[in-house]
């Protein structure tokens, strides 16, 4: 079936809305959580381990699979699905932000831009166009435009040109698209500030996309600033269309976005936290290395029903961790994936069943209210710390 997008319920105190995708390799709800999948593999499990979680849709990154192990020895291998052995929906990123976080000797042109890879030094050219051919080839559900991520801070000028070039990608991209394609989501932009978000995003709009992503957030900004972001810019996107804010978050900055109407998410927090040892549990993050674990024999949420909660203590997983076992990032990743797929499950059915608001206040409340169980880890740990938003290098 060819993408579809179908919103099942409204809520009445906010924006957020319940909605299914349909694509040609099975259908999703929304609000949906989307697992790092960067080089066509969420770290460590297999694609059955993600579907006992609750997986329904991975994100894999074109920039990586174009550059390893090339996107026409993926095609000559079946596509992404058949050589990853994963059968459901997947959003490919178009590599616009690892091209300006990961690559060195950037060159910006109008037509596109070039790059050193950061595996072997090769030099390479990517255009919009060929960012849409790459992703074609791969065989994507859903793809992305090029685009210019912008630091946090950049001046309102560079923001400007930047932002306009992003557009100017987007037009090609689109003209670039072929009917059996994926479906093809713009991504706006304009950093940080409000006249640049709305332009951008009421230029996208225009050229009548198939879904809608904001971009350039997650990049070190205050989290009131991707809040601000938030209302500048989703007031403009079509209601009809799914809205992907890209790189978040926490599940507090998940639940937040939701009330402004997003429907897709993707971040490496819960599998990167996993492998560092940090977990979620129902009453806060833990940090599975310490010594007070050294002998308790409770799961690590008494709560959980994952396969790791069913079967393994804390004081067992603290020893893997420890030992460096192998083992140790599969469990963990099992259970912060499973915490992200239960959180995104219970948000659905608040908006189900009328009772968003009432979810939000108990979450708000209690993130609000009550301390972790372990100190914050520190910012090197890929948590953006305190009052800041994710660094978006958890992207990659
Ligand atoms: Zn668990």
């Amino acid at each position: 079936m060819a993408f579809q997008f179908e919103i099942l319920k409204k809520d009445l105190f906010s924006k957020a809305r319940l909605g299914r995708i349909e694509t040609e390799h099975g259908s999703f709800s929304t609000p949906a959580f989307l697992p790092v999948g960067t080089q066509g593999t969420v770290k460590s499990l297999t694609p059955e381990e993600l579907v006992e979680v609750g997986v329904e849709a991975i994100l894999g990154n074109a920039y990586h699979l174009y550059l390893r192990p090339g996107h026409g020895t993926i095609e000559r291998l079946g596509g992404l699905h058949t050589f990853i052995h994963w059968d459901r929906p997947i959003l490919t990123d178009s590599g616009g932000y690892q091209i300006f976080s990961l690559a060195k000797l950037r060159k910006i042109s109008e037509d596109g831009v070039t790059f050193q890879s950061h595996i072997d030094g090769s030099l390479h050219f990517l255009t919009p166009e060929k960012v849409v051919e790459i992703q074609r080839t791969l065989g994507s559900d859903i793809a992305m435009v090029l685009d210019e991520c912008i630091p946090y801070p950049s001046p309102y000028e560079y923001t400007k040109a930047s932002t306009s070039l992003t557009t100017r990608w987007a037009k090609k991209s689109l003209e670039q698209k072929q009917e059996t394609d994926p479906a093809l989501f713009a991504i706006v932009q304009g950093g940080m500030y409000q006249d640049l978000r709305e332009q951008s995003a009421q230029a996208l709009v225009k050229m009548d996309f198939q879904g809608y992503a904001i971009g350039g957030v997650s990049v070190g900004e205050p989290k009131s600033l991707m809040r601000s972001v938030l209302e500048w810019t989703t007031p403009f996107l079509p209601e009809n269309v799914p809205r992907y804010l890209m790189g978040v978050g926490t599940p507090e900055d998940i639940l937040d976005a939701v009330m402004f109407g997003i429907d897709l998410f993707d971040c490496v927090l819960p599998t990167r936290n996993a492998r560092n040892g940090m977990l979620f549990t129902s009453i806060g993050k833990m940090s599975i290395k310490q010594a007070q674990y050294a002998e308790d024999e409770r799961p690590i949420d008494e709560t959980c029903a994952c396969y790791t909660c069913r079967h393994y203590s804390r004081a067992y997983l603290r020893h893997l961790y420890l030992a460096n076992e192998i083992l140790s990032p599969r469990l963990n990743t099992i259970h912060n994936l499973y915490y992200y797929m239960n959180f995104i499950k219970i948000t659905q059915e608040a908006i189900r069943e009328g009772r968003l608001l009432d979810f939000y206040k108990s979450r708000g409340l209690y993130f609000n209210g009550r301390p972790p169980l372990s100190p914050s880890p520190s910012r090197g740990e890929g948590e953006g710390g305190g009052d800041k938003a994710i660094s978006c290098a958890i992207r990659l």
